[in-house]
């Protein structure tokens, strides 16, 4: 189940709330108990570089850099 985070319009505290995708935009209650909390957009997620990391686990700059015959590159 999808979690939503909303944010409260009378005190402003953001908070998640997991939920059904189909109750994604029913209203919300605060933890204080106000309700009308504003859903807030999804983030997606960018966490990621734009490049992966190169090579395998044994640290090798490059894949198959490493020249030991490891498993990892
Ligand atoms: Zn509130």
């Amino acid at each position: 189940m999808p979690v939503y985070e909303f944010r409260c319009a009378t005190c402003h505290a953001v908070f998640d709330e997991r939920r059904p995708m189909a109750d994604a935009d029913a209203p919300a209650a605060c933890p204080q108990g106000h309700v009308g909390a504003n859903r807030l957009l999804p983030l997606f997620s960018t966490t990621g570089s734009a490049s992966p990391p190169s090579g395998g686990m044994c640290g090798a700059p490059v894949a198959g850099g490493c020249g030991s015959g490891c498993a990892c590159c």
